[in-house]
């Protein structure tokens, strides 16, 4: 299948993504950013991986822009960690923030409406601010990892959707991280020395807004402490696309 990009029509999407899973992380973000430059840009929560794509970027001199979807319920450590990041890495950190403040939405909705529609909760607060921030960009780079859930052993490393029909806009999503592995990444954070978040310290694998985030166990899956006591183990950002084309 030829890319659908009209900027890009020469890209056979479909052979790029069976060939990508054989290229080096720095192939596969030098490909992305001389093909896209800041048409791609990097998102993250800050988690270990998207900590790995940042560095590899940096290093490669690849200004990639840089991302987080910033609910207003983050934990104090997460938002801390933002600022050591910018210092880090010598960037500037996007905050996408939703259109309702927490108080403006709990009025709306009657409560904290995560205790009783996290669905609904985290596409006001999460999937909407990414779908403005998208309608902008031609690649979204992401940091997700195979083994992180049953639902990301699915994805590829190279995937085109389409974004909104009524414009026939496309997008790539570029997830360069795939086949890492938790205990390579952070061998790698460890080594480069990148500042993370300190509640991985306390036991905490995944981390998201603090309402819907609790410690796991080793034994169980990274994601398990998202959204307890719910059928829920995505907030959305990574499926509200469907099926990839
Ligand atoms: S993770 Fe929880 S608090 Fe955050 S947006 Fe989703 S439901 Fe709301």
């Amino acid at each position: 299948m030829s890319f659908l990009l009209e900027t890009h029509p020469e890209l056979d999407v479909a052979a790029l993504a069976e060939a990508m899973p054989g290229w080096s992380l720095d192939e596969v973000l030098t490909w992305g950013f001389k093909t896209f430059g800041q048409k791609a840009a990097i998102g993250t929560s800050y988690q270990g991986s998207g900590l790995v794509i940042i560095h590899h970027a940096r290093r490669l001199g690849l200004d990639f822009p840089v991302f987080t979807i910033d609910t207003g319920l983050l934990f104090p450590e997460t938002n801390e960690l933002k600022g050591r990041l910018e210092d880090f890495f010598g960037i500037q950190i996007e905050g996408l923030r939703p259109e309702q403040t927490v108080e403006e939405q709990g009025i709306e909705y009657g409560g904290d409406l995560w205790t009783t529609n996290p669905d609904t909760c985290c596409t006001n607060r999460k999937v909407l601010p990414l779908q403005k921030k998208l309608a902008k960009l031609d690649t979204w780079v992401t940091g997700v990892r195979s083994n992180q859930s049953d639902t990301r052993s699915h994805m590829k490393m190279l995937e085109l959707y389409e974004f909104d029909k009524l414009r026939e806009h496309y997008i790539l999503k570029l997830n360069p991280m795939l086949n890492w592995s938790r205990q390579e990444v952070w061998d790698y954070i460890k080594q480069h020395k990148i500042p993370y978040n300190a509640l991985h310290d306390q036991g905490y694998r995944s981390i998201g807004c603090w309402p819907c985030t609790k410690i796991t166990s080793s034994n169980e899956n990274e994601r398990a402490g998202r959204w307890e006591g719910f059928d829920k183990t995505e907030c959305g950002i990574h499926t509200f696309l469907g099926q990839n084309i």
